[in-house]
C-alpha cells in the first residue's frame, strides 16, 4: 500500500502554502480559526482562488476536486492559523447537505453564492432541553398554506449574530414517533420574528447565541428534502460535521509557535519538556491518520461513521491536552505585562486553556461518540 500523496497533490499543498504565506502573518494566526477567525474579505479571497466547494459540481460554482484534496486545503488553512469561520459552516455541512438533499433551485441559488465565500450560515441544532438527544427537540413547525409558521427556541447557536441562513431543524409532526416528525429548512435569518441574543462564553468571546422564533414564515421551498424525514438527513450531516481535521487542528498553531519558543528559551534542555512535546505530536500524527483515512473512506463513497466518531473522540482529546500542556510550560509567562514579546502566546495559551472544554461537547459529546462506537463498530448492544 502506498500512503503518499500524488504530485498533484503535493503541488497543490505548495500552492496553498505560498498563497498563505502573504494572507496569513505570523501576529495574526489564530487558534480556532474555523470558530473564532470571522473574516468574510479572507473568505472572499478563497473564493476568488476556487477553494470553497472544492468537491462540488462544476456546475454549482465548484471544482470536482477529491476529498483528499479538500483535506490538505483545509489542513494548510488550520495550520496556518488562518481565519476561516465565514465560510467554514457553509463549505464543511450545508453545501454536501443541499447537494445530497436540496431542490434544483436551491443548489443554484445557494451553492454559487457559498463557493464565491459570500453567504454565512448558522445552524440550528440544539435547544435548551435537546443536544445529545436531539431528537427530541420541540421547536415546531406547521404547515400553513404557502409557508411554514416556525416557533420555539435555538441555543449555542454559533454565527446566528452574523448568519445570512439558518440550516434549521424543527417538528414538522408531533403525533409521530420522535425521530420521524422532523423536517429541516432554510430559514433566512432576516425574516421578522427571529430574535438573536449573544452568549458570551468562558473565554469573554461572542461566537454563539440563543435564538428564538415567533411566528416566523419560512417558505414552503425552503424546505430542504423531505417532510419529516430531516432526521435521517441529519445522520449524514453529522459524519461530515465530526471528521475533518478541525477536530485535530483547532489549537496546532498555538502548538507550533510554543515548540519554536522552547526552543528558542532553551527549555528542550529539560527532559520532561522534551517527553512532553513529542509525546503530543506522536498523537498529533495519529490523529492524522485517523482523519485521512476517513477522508480515503469519502473518496470510495464509504459512510464513516463510526470511524468519524473515532476520529472526534480521540483528535478533540488530543486538543485538549495540547492546551493543557501548552498552559502548564507557558505558566510562568501568563502574567507577563502586555508589551512583552512574550505576552501573546501566553495570553493565546490563557484563551486556549479557557476554551478547551468546548472541543469535547461541541459537534456531539464524547460520551455519546463512544456509545456510537461500542454499538456500530464494536457491536455491543445496550441491554
Ligand atoms: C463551542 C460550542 C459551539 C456550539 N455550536 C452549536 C451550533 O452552532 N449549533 C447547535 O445547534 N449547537 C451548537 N452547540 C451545542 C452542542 O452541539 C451541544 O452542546 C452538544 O450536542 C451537547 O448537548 P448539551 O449541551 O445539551 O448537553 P447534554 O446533551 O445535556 O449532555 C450533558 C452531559 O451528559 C452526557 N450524556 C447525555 N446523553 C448521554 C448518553 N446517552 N450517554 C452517555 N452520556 C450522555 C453528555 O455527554 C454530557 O456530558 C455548540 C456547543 C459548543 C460547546
Amino acid at each position: 500500500m502506498d500512503f503518499a500523496l500524488t504530485g498533484e497533490q503535493e503541488a497543490f499543498r505548495a500552492e496553498i502554502r505560498e498563497f498563505l504565506s502573504s494572507e496569513v502573518l505570523a501576529e495574526e494566526r489564530v487558534e480556532d480559526g474555523w470558530i473564532s477567525g470571522y473574516s468574510r474579505e479572507f473568505s472572499q479571497k478563497l473564493g476568488q482562488q476556487g477553494w470553497i466547494g472544492l468537491t462540488w459540481p462544476k456546475k454549482y460554482g465548484g471544482q470536482e476536486k477529491s476529498y483528499l484534496d479538500r483535506l490538505i486545503l483545509t489542513e494548510e488553512l488550520l495550520r496556518a492559523g488562518a481565519p476561516v469561520a465565514a465560510h467554514w459552516l457553509g463549505d464543511r455541512q450545508v453545501g454536501p447537505a443541499l447537494l445530497a438533499y436540496g431542490s434544483e433551485e436551491q443548489k443554484q441559488k445557494i451553492l454559487p453564492q457559498v463557493c464565491k465565500g459570500e453567504v454565512v450560515f448558522c445552524l440550528g441544532m440544539s435547544e435548551p432541553g435537546s443536544g445529545s438527544d436531539l431528537a427530541s427537540l420541540q421547536t415546531r413547525a406547521n404547515e400553513e398554506g404557502d409557508h411554514y409558521t416556525l416557533n420555539g427556541q435555538k441555543i449555542w447557536t454559533s454565527f446566528a449574530h452574523v448568519a445570512d441562513y439558518a440550516y434549521l431543524v424543527a417538528r414538522t409532526d408531533p403525533d409521530a414517533p420522535k425521530h420521524r416528525g422532523i423536517s429541516e429548512f432554510l430559514v433566512a435569518m432576516d425574516t421578522p420574528g427571529i430574535d438573536v441574543r449573544p452568549l458570551i462564553d468562558a473565554t469573554g468571546e461572542h461566537h454563539f447565541n440563543e435564538v428564538f422564533f415567533d411566528n416566523v414564515e419560512v417558505p414552503k421551498n425552503r424546505l430542504i428534502g423531505e417532510k419529516n424525514r430531516g432526521w435521517y438527513q441529519i445522520a449524514s450531516q453529522l459524519d461530515y460535521e465530526r471528521s475533518g481535521i478541525e477536530r485535530l487542528l483547532s489549537n496546532y498553531p498555538l502548538f507550533q509557535d510554543t515548540v519554536r519558543y522552547a526552543k528558542e528559551r532553551g527549555l528542550t534542555k529539560d527532559p520532561l519538556v522534551r517527553d512532553t512535546l513529542s509525546q503530543l505530536q506522536i498523537e498529533l500524527d495519529l490523529g492524522r491518520s485517523m482523519v485521512y483515512k476517513v477522508a480515503w473512506y469519502l473518496t470510495q463513497k464509504i459512510v464513516p461513521n463510526y470511524e468519524a466518531a473515532m476520529a472526534k473522540c480521540f483528535c478533540t482529546e488530543v486538543e485538549q491536552r495540547i492546551a493543557k500542556a501548552v498552559s502548564e510550560l507557558l505558566g510562568d509567562y501568563a502574567v507577563l505585562l502586555p508589551g512583552s514579546p512574550h505576552a501573546r502566546l501566553a495570553g493565546r495559551a490563557a484563551r486556549e486553556y479557557l476554551y478547551a472544554p468546548a472541543y469535547t461537547i461541541q459537534g456531539g459529546t464524547s460520551n455519546i461518540l463512544r456509545n456510537i462506537i461500542a454499538i456500530r463498530g464494536l457491536g455491543l448492544q445496550p441491554g
